[in-house]
């Protein structure tokens, strides 16, 4: 393939504040591996023109969040030495590229996406769909493909996203020449993770479905939407058998809880299968178990609180690390197209052959 070399690319929309959704599906996993020393790129990306698609009449939304996203991101662990931050509009050739990669896709490819149909419907874009927001997995393989990226760290909400870059990869490269390298999408391996639902017991958690339990909820906002979380409607009294599955706020501990949590939060279970055994027999009442999920979720939040409380206090140098990260990305991706560009046939001024051939045509003598 076109490179050796292992790359991450992966992001997020600033529509708003970074989840713990965005957290265990995909934030979480990036901080493993940027740490793990594995890969020798790593992109994360504020993918502020994405979010435009459908927030085209409110674009101050999107500008006041990429600060917020850049916070949650530098809070998690993501660092700057290590990965590029940057910002999706101030890399132009990211544009050029969707440009050329529309001819390579079918509209009704595009209708067949699961994510965009479902996206469609919660947007109420059925009747009237702004052609950007139809095309953005378009403009999504440009993101990933722009960087060479061999990984894509995500929720499986994106599943549907790279499946359409791998097929254009692959058209472009049969078409015209192996430039582009086809990605693989990383989801998480615990299936909880994949996609955490939301504390209202919606399948997703999500900024557009304000169900979140947001990375930077003060201490006192965790709580109070833990013990207020969906539960299982039949588990009436404590006696009650209950359920596990589809129980959200066994999905979270499925999602958080390690089993050192139980040695200092609750020493009379072992593990969570202790625990679910004993809830699903009945006589655990749901105040108990959310009390539980709440110190677990503290422990894990209170870290990145703590470095944001930092970063907060320095904002210009949060500004001056997605510049800076931008330059870089810009760089690359302009790597990227002008190879694109050179197997298109685009390249005319840098093509002395078809200049001499086309002389000769004409019979200068
Ligand atoms: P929006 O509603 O604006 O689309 P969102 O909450 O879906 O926002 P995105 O920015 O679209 O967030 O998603 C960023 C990344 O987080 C993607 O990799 C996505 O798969 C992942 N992600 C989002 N929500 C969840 C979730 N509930 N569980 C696991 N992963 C998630
Ligand atoms: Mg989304």
């Amino acid at each position: 393939m076109a490179e050796s070399k292992k790359i991450i690319l992966t992001g997020d929309r600033p529509t708003g504040k970074l989840h713990v959704g965005h957290y265990v599906g995909s934030l979480r996993q990036r901080v493993e591996l940027q740490n793990s020393g594995e890969y020798d790129e790593i992109y994360i990306m504020i993918a502020d023109a994405q979010a435009l698609t459908d927030n085209a009449d409110n674009p101050e939304k999107v500008r006041q969040n990429i600060i917020e996203v850049a916070l949650d991101y530098l809070s998690c662990g993501l660092d700057p030495a290590k990965s590029t931050l940057f910002i999706q509009s101030q890399v132009p050739e990211l544009t050029e590229m969707s440009f050329y990669y529309m001819n390579l896709v079918t509209v009704s490819r595009l209708q067949r996406n699961p994510t965009v149909k479902n996206e469609i419907k919660l947007r109420n874009f059925e009747a009237s769909i702004p052609v950007g927001f139809f095309t953005y997995p378009i403009s999504q393989a440009a993101d990933i493909t722009a960087f060479q990226a061999t990984t894509v760290p995500v929720g499986d909400d994106q599943l549907p996203m790279i499946e359409q870059t791998r097929e254009i990869v692959r058209s472009f490269n049969h078409i015209y020449d192996e430039v582009l390298t086809e990605p693989e999408a990383l989801i998480p391996q615990n299936e909880s993770c994949r996609r955490l639902p939301g504390i209202d017991g919606n399948a997703k958690m999500s900024k557009s479905l304000a169900n979140c339990i947001y990375l930077s909820d003060t201490p006192e906002d965790v709580r109070k939407k833990i013990m207020s979380m969906f539960t299982d409607p039949n588990h009436i009294r404590v006696s009650d058998p209950g359920r596990v599955e589809g129980n959200p706020v066994f999905t979270y501990l499925d999602a958080f809880c390690r089993r050192e949590h139980f040695e200092k939060f609750w020493p009379e279970y072992q593990n969570l299968d202790e625990l679910k055994a004993h809830y699903m027999r009945g006589g655990l009442g749901d105040v108990k178990v959310k009390k539980f999920l709440n110190e677990v979720m503290q422990a894990e939040l209170e870290p990145i609180r703590e470095r944001r409380r930092i970063y907060e206090k320095d904002i210009p140098e949060v500004y001056r690390i997605l510049q800076e990260g931008s330059i870089r990305a810009e760089k690359k991706a302009a790597v990227t197209l002008a190879r694109m560009k050179a197997a298109m046939k685009i390249n005319y001024f840098d093509d002395q052959e078809l200049i001499a051939a086309q002389a000769l045509k004409y019979g200068e003598e």
